[in-house]
């Protein structure tokens, strides 16, 4: 039912070492076109502005995700357990959770109001080479594939390997991020996690030796927060990106004409876009139409165009009350530009670890050794004074200064 391939095959990762693909439905599917656009969308939108080495793609990430859910399917106790089918199904999951990301991230969300997540799930089950590979191995398997991204596969424990509090997809991205952006903050040992998790009451839980490790983990994104995703030089490439989407949008209500030329934005500003739009929209579809407006007749968004090109960004000031942002909004004025477009106001905020957020398999869960199981931040001295401290929030406007 679930034939392998002729010998294991392997890629390389700095990561991971290698990744390791042993089903042929795999294989097919990273071969599919579109797991292969995701070459073409970076794991960090406008991270390596900052950091320039972060250009790593969502397709390393995915493969990454895929080898720890492996991993964790093969080695832990009481996972190892699970059906050959129930593998294959978290395992697929896990290479295609983040198919429908579009270009830069969120900010892409600008543009359109639909969301990654619901992208994703249109490229398994509509009409595209990854549904056709996944209906081969059964006619509802898109389907089954499809609930563990939705997060609601009736075995709890699935839907937990892929996104819980300590997933693959987090410890993932955190691994990853930190090496290629060259910071050192990310890092936590995986090997001790993976040698330490169990399941208990149908349920991910990490053993009391392994605690230490599990609070490196937190910190790990704790750092990796502020120090990589909420960097405001990001951010502030990412609030020009958001203003420039947004005069596209307002331009194109004034007059579609207008945007004639720019035919990849079009499907998404008529909000009629189909699948093959969504896959020919990647991160160079998105650049060459930057360039395009970089000498557009409307000087908004030949401007803000050419600020992403030239990486000519925004200055940015903490705001504390409305007349700093009034202030700022004068200022700006006063150099001849819309307020609109030239004043951005962003909002960070983050807690690395969040008990009882709502489902229950979201908690960390350690195994005591009467075999007891207790909430991590219950036995953590260091993990419940993270989530005993105020909320760290981060408000800042992003404006030009010449
Ligand atoms: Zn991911």
């Amino acid at each position: 039912m679930f034939p392998k391939t002729n010998e294991v095959k392997v890629m390389r990762d700095p990561v991971h070492g290698y990744i390791h693909v042993e089903y042929q439905v795999i294989w097919d599917l990273i071969n599919s076109r579109e797991f292969q656009r995701l070459r073409r969308i970076h794991q960090l939108g406008g991270t390596f502005q900052v950091y320039h080495s972060a250009e790593h793609s969502r397709f390393a990430h995915s493969l990454g995700v895929y080898e720890i859910t492996r991993r964790m399917v093969n080695e832990v106790s009481g996972l190892k357990e699970l059906s050959e089918e129930d593998k294959i199904t978290v395992m697929c999951a896990a290479l295609l959770h983040d198919l429908g990301h579009g270009p830069f991230s969120h900010a892409f969300e600008a543009i359109t109001p639909v969301k990654h997540e619901v992208y994703t799930q249109r490229v398994i089950l509509e009409n595209t080479q990854v549904h056709e590979i996944l209906k081969k191995i059964s006619s509802d398997f898109p389907d089954k594939v499809a609930s563990i991204i939705d997060y609601t596969h009736p075995n709890e424990l699935l839907n937990q390997i892929v996104s819980g509090q300590l997933d693959a997809d987090r410890m993932d991205y955190l691994l990853r991020d930190a090496y290629f952006s060259g910071t050192s903050y990310g890092n936590f040992d995986l090997e001790r996690i993976l040698r330490t998790m169990r399941v208990r009451e149908n349920k991910i839980v990490v053993k009391k030796s392994g605690i230490h490790t599990v609070e490196d983990y937190i910190m790990a994104r704790y750092h990796m927060y502020w120090q990589v995703y909420y960097h405001p030089v990001t951010r502030s490439y990412e609030a020009i990106l958001h203003s420039l989407f947004k005069r596209m949008k307002d331009l194109y209500q004034k007059d579609p004409k207008q945007l004639s030329e720019l035919k990849m934005f079009l499907p998404f500003l008529q909000q009629k876009d189909t699948i093959t739009d969504h896959f020919k929209m990647d991160e160079s579809a998105a650049l060459y139409g930057f360039t395009l407006l970089s000498e557009s007749n409307d000087p908004i968004s030949k401007d803000l165009a050419r600020r992403l090109l030239d990486r000519d960004l925004f200055e940015y000031e903490d705001i504390h009350d409305n007349q700093d942002l009034t202030r700022i909004k004068k200022q700006v004025e006063n150099l001849g530009y819309d307020p609109d477009y030239y004043v951005i106001t962003d909002e960070a905020s983050q807690r690395p670890y969040k008990p009882y957020s709502g489902l229950e398999g979201h908690n960390i869960w350690i195994l005591q050794e009467n075999g007891q199981i207790e909430e991590l931040s219950k036995v953590s001295d260091l993990v419940s004074a993270i989530v005993k401290a105020n909320l760290k929030e981060d408000r800042k406007a992003f404006f030009p200064t010449h």
